[in-house]
């Protein structure tokens, strides 16, 4: 029985919080797929946060690789050491990624592995004597971070509003996403629209002018603006395609859809493209310890091994012993105990079971994504698609409701160009049970 003291402590307002003037409850305790609050309530954590949780909470291996790490080594500065953690995280995750990847920097948060990988990309441009490319192509409606670079890449007009004066600076442009609810043509298959829609680079490189171009910036799967929208089949080998031809290189966010999350260890696996560089975080640290990655390919660390033989660029806790440690164990057990297979089965079933429930929902639009990574988009009605409530965002008014009903869902907020709808992320646990999915289900349709 919780004391008064902690129930009092329960609904407190953050006193550093975006949204200034909400109340949270506090969340005192978690076990596998719920959180708890002080008064003992359960919350079924069906987004993982934000797609972060890959093993729920509190998974006894982690816990012990990271006490262990504690007791030994908790940090060390990656300028005087590197670490046996650091060391064999590096080795498991470049072992595993598209081939030609051989290098990897260990960072605190995707924001931080976003920003890496495009000061890295730049550096090559800059070691090669390609001075001029300096200018970034990013998409519409997509998110890659808070910080300022990760900002101006990104596309999300509320966050960007009160900083446009800094990252206007910033040399960006922005094409559409790859989004076939809401872009791909009645009278054109996927394929066709894939082609058309990464046509859109090759017209804004010539635009921009190859030379002064530094390379591409996309989620692999849309997350956190239009919700779990995965790349039409061959846009993503057209975009690889496209950058090989003009010598820009290719940067793949996978900080939400990656490290398993999808039901392939690196998103882009899927659709048999490799890119210059990719970042990861939440799922990588499946929020043990903060930490993200950025991977770059061999060919152009070495370039700048050849160079100036220096990374201009770095943070006090790259490669933290304690987070490669916990990360480490979260990709063991994600092996060990088969989880990938078990994401792709579960994500289907989830996928079955909200169509039954919600499928025939007369403001459910669409029902996307890959593995354990799925959105719902909410209309106003099915033909024309509108937009359910451009105004009061209704995915905002399901996660209050969904809170109160015992389920976290994460909402996803594109709003840019105005034409996208509401959405709902789902990014429940890699190993979440039949149980938890039909209790999923069940509050969110409850919700809705
Ligand atoms: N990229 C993507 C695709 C993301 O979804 C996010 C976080 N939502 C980020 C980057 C930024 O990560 P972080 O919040 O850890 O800085």
């Amino acid at each position: 029985r919780p004391s008064q003291a902690a129930l009092a402590r329960s609904a407190s307002t953050s006193v550093l919080h975006r949204q200034l003037n909400k109340t949270y409850p506090r969340a005192v305790s978690a076990q596998g797929a719920f959180l708890y609050d002080a008064s003992g309530k359960d919350y079924l954590d069906a987004s993982g946060g934000a797609a972060v949780c890959a093993l729920g909470h509190r998974h006894p291996r982690v816990i012990d690789a990271i006490k262990a790490q504690l007791d030994t080594l908790a940090y060390a500065h990656s300028a005087f050491f590197t670490s046996d953690a650091a060391e064999e995280l590096g080795d498991w995750l470049v072992r595993r990624a598209p081939l030609g990847f051989g290098r990897v920097m260990f960072v605190s948060g995707g924001s931080e592995a976003v920003e890496a990988a495009v000061k890295l990309a730049r550096q090559v441009h800059y070691e090669r004597g390609d001075t001029g490319r300096v200018h970034f192509i990013a998409r519409r409606q997509s998110y890659h971070g808070n910080t300022l670079g990760a900002l101006a890449l990104g596309h999300h007009p509320a966050r960007r509003a009160p900083y446009e004066g800094l990252i206007g600076r910033f040399p960006v442009s922005h094409i559409a996403p790859c989004y076939a609810y809401r872009h791909q043509r009645p009278d054109e298959t996927a394929e066709v629209y894939g082609l058309r829609a990464a046509a859109e680079l090759e017209a804004e490189i010539l635009r921009i002018g190859p030379e002064q171009v530094a390379a591409f910036v996309a989620e692999t799967v849309s997350g956190s603006t239009i919700g779990a929208a995965p790349p039409a089949p061959g846009y993503l080998a057209h975009i690889r395609r496209i950058c090989d031809k003009y010598g820009v290189f290719l940067i793949l966010d996978e900080v939400m859809s990656g490290m398993g999350r999808t039901g392939h260890l690196f998103a882009c696996a899927e659709d048999d493209v490799s890119p210059d560089f990719i970042a990861v975080a939440k799922g990588i640290g499946a929020g043990y310890q903060p930490i993200g990655a950025m991977l770059a390919r061999d060919e152009h660390v070495q370039t700048i091994t050849k160079g100036s033989g220096a990374l201009a660029h770095g943070h006090t806790y790259m490669a933290h012993a304690a987070a490669c440690a916990g990360a480490l164990a979260v990709q063991r057990v994600i092996e060990d105990e088969d989880l990938l297979p078990r994401v792709r089965a579960s994500g289907a079933r989830l996928r079955t079971m909200l169509s039954e429930r919600l499928g025939d929902h007369p403001n459910v639009g669409d029902i996307r994504g890959r593995g354990l990574f799925l959105a719902m988009e909410f209309v106003a009605d099915r033909e024309s698609k509108t937009p359910l409530n451009p105004r009061r965002k209704f995915a905002a008014t399901l996660k209050d409701v969904a809170m109160e009903n015992g389920l976290i869902c994460y909402p996803a907020s594109g709003t840019a160009d105005g034409v996208s709808g509401d959405h709902v992320l789902l990014a429940p646990p890699f190993n979440i049970s039949e149980d938890e999915l039909t209790l999923l289900v069940e509050r969110l349709g409850r919700s809705i």
